[in-house]
């Protein structure tokens, strides 16, 4: 049984940068729906239940047919998006440290570098998805809820929403003022420690 996780800061903690409008809409309604629907999706299948989220999406072309489609959007929501919030911090923004920072720095050039291929393959993608930071530091993205496990990749170390229901409400068709104001919140202790396991 999937639970809606909660948010480790209150919903108008990143405000200046993201609303509490689009924070709270985003977590409660859309995230909540994808928690509704992998559990819907789940009591169709019920070997399936023993499973772990990441299992399931790590096997997604072996799924049974019926439950296949509903795993993969509403499986993959509720992964990237359990991320995705801890991927945000009031105390974000800035630029990492250590290890990463300069592995991102051989990789890349210069972080700023980095921000700006990243933020291209954002705005490239087109419709909904999402944009990652992958561990060989590769940037890559998917469309819909598609995750980078469902195609035998390593976990994430980071992972940008561009659907428009995560930046429509504050920045209507401005996807690149989305991302601008995103880069502040990003929470490089996270991300790093993900970079450790
Ligand atoms: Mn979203």
């Amino acid at each position: 049984m999937a639970t809606l996780p909660n948010l480790n800061y209150d919903y108008d903690a990143l405000g200046k940068y993201i609303s509490a409008d689009i924070m709270r809409l985003h977590h409660s309604k859309h995230h909540q729906t994808y928690v509704d629907k992998l559990n819907a999706a789940i009591e169709q299948a019920p070997e399936l239940q023993t499973k772990t989220l990441e299992e399931l999406l790590g096997s997604i072309d072996s799924l049974p047919e019926n439950v296949r489609a509903a795993v993969r959007n509403h499986g993959g929501g509720h992964y990237n998006h359990s991320l995705f919030w801890q991927w945000m911090s009031p105390d974000g923004g800035g630029e990492p440290t250590g290890e990463l920072a300069q592995k991102i720095i051989e990789k890349y050039g210069t972080f700023q570098a980095f921000v700006d291929e990243f933020t291209t393959k954002s705005l490239g993608v087109f419709g909904s998805g999402w944009c990652w930071l992958q561990p060989n530091l590769d940037i890559i993205t998917t469309p819909n809820q598609d995750t980078p496990i469902m195609q035998g990749l390593p976990e994430p170390l980071l992972g940008l929403d561009v659907w428009e229901h995560a930046y429509y409400l504050d920045y209507k068709n401005k996807r690149d003022d989305y991302i601008a104001a995103w880069w502040n919140v990003v929470n490089w202790d996270y991300v790093k420690t993900r970079a450790k396991s």
